[in-house]
């Protein structure tokens, strides 16, 4: 099914946007893993309208209905990849969703590991995309870094590519399945090694693993994972994004905690809004022209 607009993240950014798209007639779709930041705010007293306070998962769920109610489809997935073919291809846990618009709300919290030599080599054989740099590692033996779904997604896209592919699962339980044959190693990571790119990485045990690829995937993807994947630019741990939300890449937006500033939920809710009001008109061109 083809949406107009789709949000990935239904906290306060992605929620917003789409009270906006969705009464400005595009059919919109949110898309969301659990709460996000709120699932853990207890007591929300500072947004507007709260004659008393409220739990941040009473918040969430009250605009879910409201956005229900608006005709605001909503999925609990968790997205992995977005691509471009014509329109934006967003491959999730559960399924496939084809949108003309994207909005990027999935909050802040990419998941950094200190581990000696991971930040130095990123570009330099240390990756967080595995569908963009597959092609690079063809015939090498590589290794990706993480212990859930998100994790097996990344090997999976380089298995019928690379020579051999190990899942270092740094010392945190499994909680995926992963396909047969793939190597795993359950010992905390302490390096990455190299002098000029990835040369291999060493385990807390003192043993070692040569790879020229190390593909980092922890937890689930997050904003910087995705913008990346999408071409959008970040800029340290924010995705960049002028005034009206839009990212780099035409169709796609940024709005809430990933793209930094206050972090409140007054701000996401704003940056939705706007995010939506350059959503539509944009839309609105694309399918004139489909
Ligand atoms: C403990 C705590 C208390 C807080 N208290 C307050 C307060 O009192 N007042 C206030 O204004 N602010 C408060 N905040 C801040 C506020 O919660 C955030 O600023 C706000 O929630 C940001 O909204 P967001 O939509 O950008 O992101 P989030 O609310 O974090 O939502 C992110 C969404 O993205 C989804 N997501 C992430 N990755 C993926 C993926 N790969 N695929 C699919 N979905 C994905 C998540 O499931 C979630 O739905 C608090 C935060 C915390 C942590």
């Amino acid at each position: 099914m083809m949406y107009d607009a789709v949000m990935i993240g239904s906290g306060p950014a992605g929620l917003s946007a789409a009270l906006y798209t969705s009464r400005a007639n595009l059919k919109t779709l949110v898309i969301g893993k659990d709460r996000g930041a709120l699932e853990k705010a207890d007591r929300i007293e500072n947004y507007f309208g709260m004659a008393e306070p409220i739990s941040g998962c009473e918040l969430v769920e009250n605009t879910k209905t409201q956005a229900r109610n608006l005709g605001v489809e909503l999925a609990e997935d968790e997205i992995f990849h977005i691509s471009w073919n014509g329109h934006f291809i967003l491959e999730g846990k559960n399924g496939i969703y084809e949108t003309l618009a994207v909005l990027l709300a999935t909050g802040t919290g990419r998941k950094t590991l200190k581990i000696k030599g991971l930040k130095e080599l990123e570009g330099r054989g240390v990756s967080y995309c595995a569908i963009c740099d597959a092609f690079f590692y063809r015939d090498k033996e590589v290794a990706v870094l993480g212990n859930e779904a998100y994790a097996v997604h990344e090997l999976s896209q380089l298995l019928p590519v690379v020579k051999s592919v190990t899942l270092l699962t740094n010392g945190q339980e499994l909680k995926a399945e992963v396909p047969e044959g793939v190597h795993i190693i359950r010992e905390p990571v302490i390096s990455v090694d190299g002098a000029e790119r990835v040369e291999g990485v060493t385990f807390a045990d003192g043993s070692s693993l040569s790879a020229e690829g190390l593909f980092v995937a922890l937890g689930s993807a997050g904003a910087m994972e995705l913008a990346k994947k999408a071409g959008a630019f970040t800029e340290g741990q924010n995705i960049k994004v002028n005034e009206r939300m839009e990212t780099n890449v035409p169709g796609l937006y940024a709005a809430g905690d990933c793209i930094g500033g206050l972090l409140q939920i007054s701000t996401a809710v704003g940056e939705g809004a706007q995010a939506a009001m350059s959503m539509i008109p944009f839309v609105r061109k694309q399918r004139k022209e489909v």
